[in-house]
């Protein structure tokens, strides 16, 4: 008996002990994490607008899904090359399935092949100069000023870093190693995702949820300093389309002849409205504006009117469309025109999507890595707003160490990328305190998908 009870002390220390230890077993891998971004870095990954995949991600997502298979769990790369991962749970209780995204690609804006990246060492505090005449110094970077004495990474000025986001995959795929390499670290359910073709918008278009399909999810492709964005905008495109009749204008009076561009006019001075326009719109402000008019397939008697709306709050977007369609039948009748209405949903707040106890995970991790949260709601779509649209939960984006991305002057605070894999190590942690009942709650904030 004595011997039971000295044998479950010295286990309780030992899981104590490794609780306390995620920061030592973190720093064990910090040299890695820094040599496996260098490598990424090296990995032409570019996205095109012009083409479904490039050949250049074909290669990457290939070499990057080599590597994660040899961690030993269930890996997958798809036709569309996304590579997801699934790591069974090691507790024996029912807890929120936990998931993690980023992005594989990088920006097509700018020159991204052959990147050479250089490690600044114990950074100094003088101004970076680069090749052609680029230079990163206080004055464009204040946040520069505290990473005197620590490392910096940029490219050599000819081409961007790709920080963004071989960053956040740097991230990931440590994780991946850690949790191989420890499988004593407890935790839940986790699923990862790393998507193709994010810096063109198109992460979500082939995101599956069989193997993708969270509780609670983080997306691994934010800025620096603790950076937290933990809402977007709602995005949604609507169309009108005003059909009148054709016939010579010189006959109109007997020959039922209808011009669709007076209403189409009307309706588009009602539906954008002076107070809604985006120059009037600022700080948690959305807007409404006509974004442009058609005439669609060539006939002068279809004028098509597109709307771009935007706000934080998606009753406002209702509103506006119960205004809009009151005004469209007020303005049909009158004219005796025929008008129809498409909507496209285009993103989604991920505010009014999270799971309830995100915001408490990402508070007690940050706290736990020392990290102060700098929390942001940005004004336009981030990649797990877009995953929002496809049924998924609601994703706060966190902070990867990226500064000035898609830009020649692109650095990485190699401290915040580590910090940025602390959190992550620490975040399995805080949701494995997580219960069912929470995960019971969510459900019922997405009724339809679940
Ligand atoms: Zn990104």
């Amino acid at each position: 008996m004595k011997k039971i009870v000295a044998l479950l002390a010295a286990l309780l220390v030992s899981s104590t002990l490794f609780a306390q230890s995620i920061p030592s077993v973190a720093a064990s891998y910090r040299p890695t994490l820094l040599k496996r971004f260098l490598t990424y870095t090296t990995y032409n990954s570019q996205s095109s607008d012009d083409m479904d995949i490039t050949p250049e991600q074909i290669e990457t997502a290939k070499k990057l899904f080599a590597e994660i298979e040899k961690f030993g769990f269930q890996a997958m790369l798809t036709p569309h090359y996304y590579i997801y991962v699934a790591v069974p749970s090691n507790i024996d209780k029912e807890i929120p399935v936990l998931g993690f995204s980023c992005h594989y690609d990088s920006t097509p804006d700018i020159n991204g092949q052959n990147i050479k990246a250089q490690v600044i060492e114990k950074y100094d505090g003088k101004p970076i100069v680069l090749k052609n005449g680029h230079v990163i110094d206080f004055n464009s970077d204040p946040y520069l000023k505290q990473m005197i004495g620590k490392t910096v990474v940029t490219s050599d000025g000819t081409t961007m870093l790709s920080a963004d986001d071989k960053a956040g995959v740097s991230v990931m795929v440590t994780l991946l190693q850690t949790l191989a390499e420890h499988p004593q670290m407890k935790h839940g359910p986790l699923q990862f995702v790393i998507t193709p073709n994010e810096d063109v918008g198109r992460s979500a278009d082939y995101i599956d949820e069989t193997p993708y399909n969270p509780d609670i999810a983080f997306d691994f492709d934010g800025g620096f300093d603790g950076e937290v964005v933990v809402g977007n905008f709602n995005a949604e495109k609507v169309i009108y389309q005003v059909q009148g009749i054709n016939g010579h204008q010189s006959h109109a009076a007997h020959n039922g002849y209808k011009n669709a561009w007076k209403p189409a006019c009307e309706l588009g001075v009602a539906c954008a409205r002076d107070e809604w326009l985006p120059n009037n719109s600022d700080g948690d402000q959305g807007y409404a504006e006509l974004h442009h008019m058609n005439m669609a397939n060539g006939k002068t008697n279809l004028a098509e009117l597109d709307f771009r709306l935007r706000s934080f709050k998606q009753q406002e977007i209702e509103q506006w469309k119960t205004y809009a369609q009151t005004q469209a039948d007020v303005i049909a009748k009158k004219y005796g025109v025929k008008i129809e209405r498409q909507v496209f949903k285009q993103y989604q707040n991920v505010a009014e999507h999270i799971h309830p106890q995100a915001r408490q995970v990402v508070e007690r991790s940050f706290a736990r890595a020392k990290v102060t949260p700098r929390f942001l709601e940005e004004r336009a779509g981030t990649t797990a707003s877009m995953f929002v649209t496809k049924g998924l939960v609601g994703a706060y984006t966190i902070f990867t160490g990226q500064n000035n991305p898609h830009n020649f002057t692109e650095w990485l605070s190699e401290e915040d990328m580590f910090r940025s894999y602390l959190v992550a190590m620490i975040m399995l942690d805080e949701v494995s305190k997580l219960t069912a009942t929470e995960k019971t709650e969510i459900a019922r904030l997405h009724p339809a998908e679940r």
